[in-house]
Parts: structure tokens; C-alpha cells; sequence
């Protein structure tokens, strides 16, 4: 893929927080890097893709392992530019004066062109995370959706309200955005996680300064440039890219940041919220799981083995809510142990752009390296391997690691309690219903969970029972702008989502206002006579 190129010179002084956006570059840079056709992608601020000589992170393919692009490795300047540029943007900037329904409108606008050019986007996300292209079309065919949600709630959102206190005083409240919003992202659906963000932060009034992963980031840049195409102000959305720890901690511990909303590990998250702490910022950590799957005998099986092997193997087990724990009723554990190894046997593994592929790679070298340390490190701890997704992935260029599958896996061992983000299954029997829930919260981890049984009230009686932010009962892995989600225990604490979304980016100033007089607080008391 070729990007069309456009150099412009602009003005830019990295010393102070001024940015002329006069002469925008499309930043986009076809170089020869190293021999090869590269992409350079450059950090989007005030709506403009800025020029870019410092260092850069190489984004791999991780289909072929060979590099297909760059980003800047940004650095504390780039943080604070960008930050001082939103933070502009919000006190000086139209975005913030405009009432809700002229913002609704732009993210309509933004929904509009989402909905038109979304094709534009599969591309650069499929060579930076190995994402299959069937899935990625799935997310981006629906992307404006969440657009188009927020919009709509943001028509209806309280701007305003009074409040009834003691007589001759009054009190009003007023319901304002915060400002600047730090957004930080990980790689593996970089776009959608992006919008679950930035779509009810926008409709709130804030602006935004966004930090994708350095390991799949250009999805993230492109989207930027859909979005001052649709007419965003500039400055209203920024992207600066590089490592976490420098550039991503420098945003959250900016003196002008306002808010922070995080998803990525629990390492990072920790992170953040410490860096957040010190700075006195609000933030939401959407964390990782280890979700558990629990199937009792009367489920239909070939209903849950679809439910199993879409909740671990679809995009290769890397996505939050993976079930990576089956937890299944001893008198039917073979039968269903037996389907799920055949049918995910059989899947098709490819290339990522390839329409017919079932099982793509993993996203990045690192993170192979993690899920394959972690493989051999279950075989050693003495679980059963059914499906070896090292073995079947052999010999293949890129990042590959096929469905793998183990039995006889328990509590005590690391692949029960550690998230592997993977194509890994482990699983285990139960006899009784109160064993089969101990086991599913036997967990640090408290993001999602499925429940697998024909009988509805044993369904709910469980689900009510495992203590995860989201569970499912005979399905999983749906998602909707109208329900909350986000964790509890180690995967983290707040929600996106659901019917608060646009408010939970905004906090409330009450003002009060005194109608009648006031008495005198220290009234001399006349002399008592005596
Ligand atoms: P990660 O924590 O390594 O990185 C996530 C983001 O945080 C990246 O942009 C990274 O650069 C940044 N970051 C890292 N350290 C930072 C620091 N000290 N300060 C500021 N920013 C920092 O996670 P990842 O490997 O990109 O993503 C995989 C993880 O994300 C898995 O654990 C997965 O479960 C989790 N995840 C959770 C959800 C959810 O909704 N709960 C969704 C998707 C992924």
C-alpha cells in the first residue's frame, strides 16, 4: 500500500506551545527506509500531522515479521505540546462553546464519514496487529455507530439542573466536560477501543490528547485524519505516539490533564493510576482477564462449543474477555473437550488479509514470545496438552501460534491465574454447582464470564454469583453502546459504555444563590441586666 505524500513546511517551535496549522502537511511520508518502501507516520496535533526528525519506533507485520512502517517515538515535548494544544483548544477553541446538540452534530458528521470511508482504515490496522481482515472489517463497518450513539445521547444529556435546599436560597447545577482527556490504547483492537473513548468524551465537551500502543498505532493516526476531514476543530484531537512509560506517563502526569482513561494490562494500568494519583486526575482502567467459562451437562453442547471457541480463539485469544478458563461439568467434560480440539484442529491458519483466514498471528515478536514462554511453562507444570498451537504453527514466517488446548489444568498453576492474551484454553472438571463457581472466582482477575446451562434459572442463579464485570448466559462476547462494561478486582475499576457513558466524562459545579437577606452571624447580645 502506498500512501500519497504531501511535505509542507510548517511552522513549528517544540520550546513553547505554539503551532501553526496555517500550512498542514498530510504527515504522511513515503521514505526509503532501510532499502524498503516505508510509511512514516508523524504525530497528529491541532489538526495537523506535524513534521518529525527524532526517533522513530518501527511497526513490524506481524504476518511476515518484516517492518512495514514507522511512528515518532515522542518524548515529554511532544506530550506537552499536545496538551497545551487541547487545553487551547478547550478554553479558546469553539469546541467547548458550543452547546450539546452543535457538538451531536459534528460527531453525526464524523459518523457520516466514518461510515463512508472505513475501508481506508482495515488496511494499516491489519499489517500492525495481524488483526484478521474479516474481523476488522466487521469492527470498522460498525465504527460510526458508537459515533452516532454518543451523539444522540449527548442531545439529551443534563447540561444543567436545580436542586431544592432550605428556603431563600437557591442552587443550581451545572454539568461541564473537564477539559483535556488523555486516552490511552492498547493493540489489539485499537479503533474500537479508541471510540468507546473518545466518542462520549468528545460529546461531552472535553478534548482530547490520545496515545495509542507503539505496537499498532497507525489505525489510530489515520482515524485522526478521517476526523479532521469530517470538520473536528483542530486541537479537539491529538495523537502523539511512542512508548508508554515515557511519552504515555508524561500525558497522564501533565499539570493540565483532567481526566485519564486507560485500557491495557494491569502492569500499565498500575502504573497510570500511580502517575494519576499523584496528579490528582480521575481515571477509568480497563484492565486484563481470565474469564471463566463454566458449562454444566444440560447445556447444548454444539451451542457452547461455538461460544467456547469464538470466546478463545477468535482474533487468536487476544482480546479482553477471552474465556480462557473452561470450567466444565465432569459427565460431559470429554464430549465437549473432543469438539472443541477437532473443530479448532481444523481452523485455517493465513495470512491476516486474506478473506479465508481463520487464524491469523499473534500481534507482535514480545508478545509471541510471552504466549509461547507460557505454552511451555504449562506443559512443565504438568497440564495436559491436546492441541499444541506451537507445533501446528511451525515453520511459519511471522508471529504464529495456532489453538492450543490443555486439560487437567489447576488452580495452583500459572496458566490458570496469569492472563496469556492468547490462543490458550485451560481446562478443568467440577461435580457441583457451588465447586463450578468457587473455581470461576478462583481469580485476581474480574472482567467477564460465561455460563453454559438449559436450565434458566441455574444460568442466572450462576451468573449472579461470579464476580465479573460482564457475564453471559448461553453466549458471549456481545457488545453494545447501550451496556456498561469494564472490570472488577484486577481488571480494573470504572465503566465505559451503557446510558452514563457521556456523563462520566463530565463533572458537576453547583452554584447557590442567596434570595433573601442574611442575618448578622455574630449579633451583639444586649447586657443582662442584673
Ligand atoms: P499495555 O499495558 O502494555 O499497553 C497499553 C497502553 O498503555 C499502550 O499504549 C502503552 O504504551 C501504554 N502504557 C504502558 N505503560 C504505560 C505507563 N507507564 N504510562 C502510560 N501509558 C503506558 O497493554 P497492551 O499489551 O497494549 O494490551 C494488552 C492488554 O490490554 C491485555 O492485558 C488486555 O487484557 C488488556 N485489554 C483490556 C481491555 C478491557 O476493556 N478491559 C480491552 C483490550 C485490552
Amino acid at each position: 500500500m502506498i500512501y500519497l505524500a504531501s511535505h509542507i513546511q510548517i511552522y513549528y517551535n517544540i520550546g513553547t506551545d505554539e503551532f501553526n496549522s496555517a500550512n498542514a502537511t498530510i504527515g504522511l511520508e513515503l521514505q526509503i527506509y532501510k532499502g524498503l518502501s516505508m510509511t512514516s507516520y508523524t504525530p497528529y496535533i491541532s489538526g495537523s500531522f506535524i513534521p518529525w526528525t527524532g526517533k522513530t519506533i518501527e511497526s513490524i507485520n506481524p504476518a511476515t515479521g518484516a517492518a512495514w512502517s514507522t511512528v515518532a517515538s515522542c518524548g515529554i515535548a511532544e506530550a506537552d505540546l499536545a496538551i497545551r494544544n487541547a487545553d487551547r483548544a478547550f478554553h479558546s477553541g469553539p469546541w467547548s462553546r458550543m452547546g450539546p446538540n452543535q457538538r451531536a452534530d459534528m460527531l453525526d458528521a464524523i459518523a457520516d464519514t466514518l461510515e463512508a470511508r472505513w475501508q481506508e482504515l482495515v488496511e494499516p490496522e491489519v499489517r500492525d496487529n495481524g488483526k484478521r481482515i474479516t474481523e476488522v472489517r466487521g469492527q470498522f463497518a460498525g465504527l460510526h455507530t458508537w459515533y452516532r450513539h454518543f451523539a444522540a445521547q449527548a442531545r439529551k444529556i443534563k447540561v444543567s439542573s436545580h436542586t431544592n435546599t432550605s428556603p431563600g436560597v437557591r442552587s443550581e447545577q451545572h454539568h461541564l466536560p473537564y477539559g483535556v482527556v488523555v486516552a490511552i490504547t492498547p493493540w489489539n483492537s485499537p479503533l474500537m477501543i479508541l471510540s468507546w473513548k473518545l466518542a462520549p468524551a468528545l460529546a461531552a465537551g472535553n478534548t482530547v490528547v490520545v496515545k495509542p500502543s507503539e505496537m499498532a498505532s497507525a489505525s489510530t493516526l489515520e482515524l485522526a485524519r478521517l476526523l479532521g476531514d469530517a470538520g473536528l476543530p483542530d486541537g479537539v484531537l491529538n495523537v502523539v505516539t511512542g512508548l508508554g512509560h515515557v511519552v504515555g506517563e508524561a500525558l497522564v502526569r501533565h499539570p493540565l490533564t483532567r481526566k485519564v482513561t486507560f485500557t491495557g494490562s494491569d502492569f500499565g494500568g498500575r502504573k497510570v493510576a500511580e502517575a494519576a494519583a499523584n496528579n490528582v486526575v480521575p481515571t477509568v482502567l480497563e484492565l486484563g482477564g481470565k474469564s471463566a467459562q463454566v458449562v454444566f451437562a444440560d447445556a447444548n453442547l454444539d451451542n457452547t462449543a461455538n461460544g467456547i471457541l469464538s470466546g478463545i480463539f477468535l482474533s487468536n485469544g487476544q482480546t479482553c474477555v477471552a474465556g480462557s478458563r473452561l470450567i466444565v461439568q465432569n459427565s460431559v467434560r470429554d464430549t465437549l473437550v473432543e469438539k472443541l480440539v477437532t473443530r479448532a484442529k481444523s481452523l485455517v491458519m493465513g495470512d491476516p488479509m486474506k478473506a479465508d483466514t481463520q487464524v491469523g498471528p499473534l500481534a507482535n515478536a514480545p508478545h509471541l514470545k510471552k504466549v509461547t514462554s507460557m505454552i511451555a511453562q504449562a506443559k512443565a507444570s504438568g497440564a495436559d496438552c491436546l492441541l499444541d498451537g506451537i507445533e501446528t504453527a511451525a515453520n511459519r514466517p511471522g508471529f504464529y501460534v495456532g489453538p492450543t488446548v490443555f486439560s487437567n489444568v489447576t488452580p495452583d498453576m500459572n496458566l490458570w491465574r496469569d492472563e496469556v492474551f492468547g490462543p490458550v484454553l485451560a481446562v478443568t472438571g467440577f461435580s457441583s454447582e457451588e465447586e463450578a463457581i468457587a473455581l470461576a472466582n478462583d481469580s485476581n482477575y474480574g472482567l467477564a464470564g460465561g455460563v453454559w446451562s438449559s436450565d434458566p434459572q441455574c444460568g442466572q442463579r450462576v451468573a449472579e454469583q461470579i464476580n465479573a464485570g460482564t457475564v453471559y448466559i448461553n453466549h458471549y462476547r456481545s457488545v453494545d453502546p447501550n451496556v456498561p462494561v469494564g472490570g472488577m478486582k484486577l481488571s480494573g475499576y470504572g465503566r465505559e459504555l451503557g446510558p452514563d457513558a457521556v456523563s462520566d466524562f463530565m463533572q458537576i459545579k453547583s452554584i447557590w444563590t442567596g434570595e433573601t437577606p442574611i442575618p448578622d452571624p455574630f449579633p451583639i447580645k444586649q447586657k443582662e441586666k442584673k
